[in-house]
């Protein structure tokens, strides 16, 4: 395997292409392999043609550039190429299936990209003056509603940038309630074993101590041992409905009742929403605040694809508290309230420098209005039909975690059934990717031994979940026939194999270099 500068490995090794077969330079088929833009070209190149700068080198003084600025240069063609072919090296939502799970990797419409790019939403400027952006202002406050109707919530904070932002925002909302009675005692967030770690970290970061709620045998919150962990010291609780096994907690209302009693708010983590979106409002269900992924139940790119959007609806009790800025009707239309005065005193403060990701709001409410509030309900139902199917069909080789009764959006499997085999989680999701599918969650909910998390979506057709079965049989039949070589060394078809990942996540190399490999690679 070479390496280049910054020590990745540039050609795939020799034994990874089908058959043993591998290409004299590192191609495979019809793919070539692919430099770092800044390998390829050299800077006294450009693909524009550029007038000469009419500004004298002796205006600039001594911000005159001494040494090339290292800019990769390449002709228009090259440069598509060039993104072309890393587009080719991985997995996208457009390829096949993404069973991520608890990511609701849905298909995104075009419909949403071409109204994201009217000219009226992508080209205009946080700082131009609100009279200029009516129709701006109007999407958020239509987008605002359908989210307190579905919710089933009076208040919405919309600028919160991703979910755990909307954590943030949520859990920055209940601690100002609390001050704001001058209750200070609270020093507590409750989280169950089973939640995505984003609830303790956010618990964390706001200045609250952790208290872990158990899980019962069938993978719902333990309310003996909510109810005894709830006191005057708790100020919330955190709890993700459907939770992280896939599974909907049939006490959320008396979890609501309890935790109200004790004087501490409701936080849904509202990631699974694609789930119960048009058939359960959680306002019904004594929520406090939860957060929307508007990019996963809402479509919208996400993952590498694109930024997220997390907005947070709340409460009557919570409501007063909401981060500037809102939208209010003045009397020549709406107006955005950037200032915590009038009836926006109590906001904790903001969330964002301006009003969100106005790219988001475009996309999801060009899928709301698209689905409409019965294609909204269709969405939820057929994304259960679809895990339930999933499970179905592998419970018989894989062994579900909680088998008992149907899932929700997701089917959950333990590794139980690879006992023996010599091949673990890891090992099996590698597999997966030899078969054209990118892996499903692994390894989460922490609960649940050696997970594997399938989300499918109600994207997918019968067909092709059809496949994705086809597929995962195969490689659970060959588990457990013993070929464990097969799972050991995948995958074996892809560009690049095992890569360090918590290496790469750890010292990410950030900057390149144009020289001295040696003490690049000492790093
Ligand atoms: C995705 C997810 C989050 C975090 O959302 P981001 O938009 O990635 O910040 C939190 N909780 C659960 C259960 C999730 O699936």
């Amino acid at each position: 395997m070479s390496m280049n500068s910054v020590g990745r490995p540039t050609t795939p090794q020799a034994e990874t292409a089908a058959g043993g077969f591998a290409s004299l330079t590192g191609g495979r088929g019809l793919l070539q392999d692919e430099a770092l833009i800044f390998e390829m070209g050299g800077w006294q190149k450009t693909g524009v043609d550029l007038p000469a700068a009419s500004i004298s080198a002796d205006e600039l003084g001594d911000l005159v550039r001494s040494n090339p600025i290292g800019l990769p240069g390449l002709s228009e063609p090259e440069t598509m190429r060039h993104y072309v072919r890393l587009s080719q090296k991985n997995h996208a939502i457009d390829l096949a299936l993404y069973p991520l799970g608890s990511c609701t990797m849905k298909h995104n419409p075009r419909l949403n990209e071409k109204m994201a790019r009217l000219a009226g939403f992508a080209d205009i400027h946080p700082l131009q003056p609100q009279s200029t952006v009516p129709g701006a202002l109007e999407l958020m406050d239509r987008l605002a509603r359908w989210l307190k109707t579905l919710t089933g919530m009076p208040a919405v904070a919309l600028t919160p940038k991703a979910g755990a932002n909307g954590e943030l925002c949520g859990i920055l909302a209940i601690q100002a309630a609390h001050r704001a009675r001058g209750d200070e005692a609270r020093k507590v967030v409750l989280v169950p074993t089973s939640a995505h770690g984003t609830n303790p970290a956010t618990a964390a970061f706001v200045g609250y101590s952790v208290r872990e709620i158990a899980q019962t045998d069938d993978g719902r919150v333990d309310l003996a041992d909510l109810e005894a962990k709830l006191g005057p010291d708790v100020a919330a609780i955190m709890v993700t409905n459907p939770n992280t096994c896939g599974l909907f907690e049939r006490d959320i209302v008396e979890i609501a009742r309890l935790t109200h009693a004790a004087g501490a708010y409701f936080y849904c983590d509202g990631a699974n929403f694609n789930a119960i979106v048009g058939r359960v409002r959680p306002g019904d269900l004594g929520v406090d605040a939860m957060h929307i992924n508007l990019h996963k139940t809402f479509s919208t790119p996400h993952g590498g694809g694109g930024p997220g959007a997390g907005p947070v609806v709340l409460s009557e009790a919570l409501a007063a508290y909401a981060p500037t800025p809102w939208l209010t009707h003045g009397p020549d239309g709406l107006i955005l309230q950037e200032e915590a005065v009038a009836e926006a005193a109590g906001a904790f403060g903001r969330m964002s420098a301006f009003h969100g990701q106005m790219g988001m709001y475009v996309r999801a409410y060009a899928y709301m209005r698209s689905h409409g509030s019965d294609g909204l309900r269709q969405v939820a139902e057929d994304a259960v039909l679809n895990a339930n199917y999933l499970k179905a069909r592998l419970g018989d080789l894989m062994s579900p975690a909680f088998p008992d009764g149907p899932c929700m959006h997701e089917a959950l499997f333990d590794d139980s059934w690879l006992e023996g085999t010599g091949v673990t989680t890891l090992d099996f999701a590698k597999a997966m990717i030899d078969e054209g599918f990118h892996p499903m969650t692994m390894y989460f909910p922490l609960v649940v031994h050696g997970a594997m998390l399938i989300e499918p979506t109600e994207t997918e057709s019968k067909q092709e979940l059809d496949r994705f079965v086809t597929a995962l049989r195969a490689l659970a039949e060959a588990a457990k026939a013993g070929d464990a070589d097969r799972f050991k060394g995948a995958p074996h078809l892809a560009p690049l194999r095992r890569l360090d990942e918590t290496l790469a996540a750890r010292k990410p190399k950030l900057r390149w270099r144009p020289e001295g490999p040696a003490a690049m690679a000492a790093e």
